[in-house]
């Protein structure tokens, strides 16, 4: 019997989509694609651009896509805004190797590409500009850095909020530093002045990557209570990478850990064996304190010390250690950066994002 071949056409077809796929820089090895830091759903992102540099390659000067000159200026990472508004805008003084003074726009810049994905939705990246923004003009107001007194605000994210410069930007965004430099513009620009207030007053801004399901409230954490940082649910953060993550760690290196972070603790790893076990649940459902022998830490000093993902967790424990079984990413104070991105992608924009996670608050422009 003669055995059916495909025709030529197809094996031609599939060859060149093959070939497409590859030009396009879509992943094809395992390790690729384990790689991969851009979900399925926001590929729409990036293919633009990458279709658009196959078409140069192919039409050259056919797809030339010029770049507009609203980026020149003082500012020494080149992003100075809209010209004629740095004229009057606040200057912020920013501690990074020393202090660096710059417009506020320009700063937002920084804190928006250090702070969040800029692959993420637009209407994410226009909320975390506002919140950034607050977090500025709050710390202007309200003495400065603490552990920079001579500077407004600082580029460490765990005292104030991370902070990237344009030679940061091109090392992580590589071939993609245009496309996302000119969305992280477009999230500053397009909210300008803009930030949250609640009763006329500049809010205390708080925010984290996940929630994990649902935010925590900010008293919970960091016992002063705000009644605009209160535990909201977070939903779609599912999907993301990391929603889940488990941590063990060994009887003798938790001890060790715990000792060399929480002086006057002096645990041992029979008492990891036999004495560690969660002592507390706070409203959300994180864990509040956990029992070591006799004393009681809270949880999120043991979150510091171990460098626990959050403070959501269940624990389980073998013969050899005690494994943390998270959820989410962050202290979950405020609006998760997973949640907003999820929120944006099924239609909320970005005064919705922040309603939501800042309820009770308003955006405001500039006096
Ligand atoms: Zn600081």
């Amino acid at each position: 019997m003669k055995r059916e071949y495909p025709p030529v056409w197809l094996g031609a077809a599939l060859l060149a989509l093959a070939i497409l796929w590859r030009m396009l820089g879509a992943p094809v090895s395992g390790a690729e694609w384990a790689d991969v830091k851009t979900p399925l759903w926001q590929a729409r992102v990036l293919l633009p651009s990458r279709v658009g540099r196959v078409l140069t390659l192919w039409l050259p000067g056919q797809t030339d896509q010029g770049t507009d000159s609203l980026l020149e200026g003082e500012d020494p990472d080149g992003r100075q805004l809209v010209r004629q508004s740095m004229e009057d805008q606040p200057r912020v003084r920013v501690f990074l190797d020393a202090v660096v003074e710059m417009p506020l726009e320009s700063y937002v810049c920084g804190v928006v590409a250090a702070e969040m994905p800029a692959s993420y939705h637009e209407e994410a990246l226009r909320a975390q500009a506002v919140a950034a923004r607050t977090r500025a003009l709050w710390q202007m107001e309200n003495g400065g850095c603490k552990s920079h007194p001579e500077a407004d605000i600082c580029g460490d994210s765990g005292c104030c909020q991370g902070y990237a410069s344009m030679t940061e930007c091109r090392e992580k965004w590589g071939d993609e530093t245009e496309l996302y430099r000119q969305r992280i513009l477009n999230a500053a620009a397009s909210t300008m002045d803009e930030h949250l207030t609640y009763e006329g007053q500049i809010i205390t801004v708080m925010y984290h990557a996940m929630s994990g399901g649902k935010t925590e409230d900010v008293q919970a954490v960091f016992s002063e209570a705000l009644p605009y940082l209160v535990s909201v649910e977070s939903g779609g953060e599912e999907s993301a990478r990391g929603f889940y993550t488990d941590s063990f760690f060994a009887f003798e290196d938790m001890a060790d850990r715990l000792n060399r972070q929480i002086p006057g603790l002096n645990t041992t790893a029979e008492e990891m064996r036999r004495g560690f076990s969660v002592a507390g649940y706070t409203d959300s459902g994180r864990v509040a304190d956990v029992q070591v022998g006799e004393r009681v830490i809270s949880a999120s000093r043991l979150r510091q010390a171990l460098n626990l993902r959050s403070t959501w967790f269940s624990i389980s424990s073998d013969g050899e250690g005690i494994t943390f079984h998270q959820r989410g990413y962050g202290h979950g104070v405020g609006m998760s950066q997973v949640g907003a991105n999820s929120m944006a992608a099924k239609g909320a924009d970005y005064r919705d994002i922040l309603q939501h996670y800042y309820p009770g608050t308003e955006v405001a422009g500039r006096e």
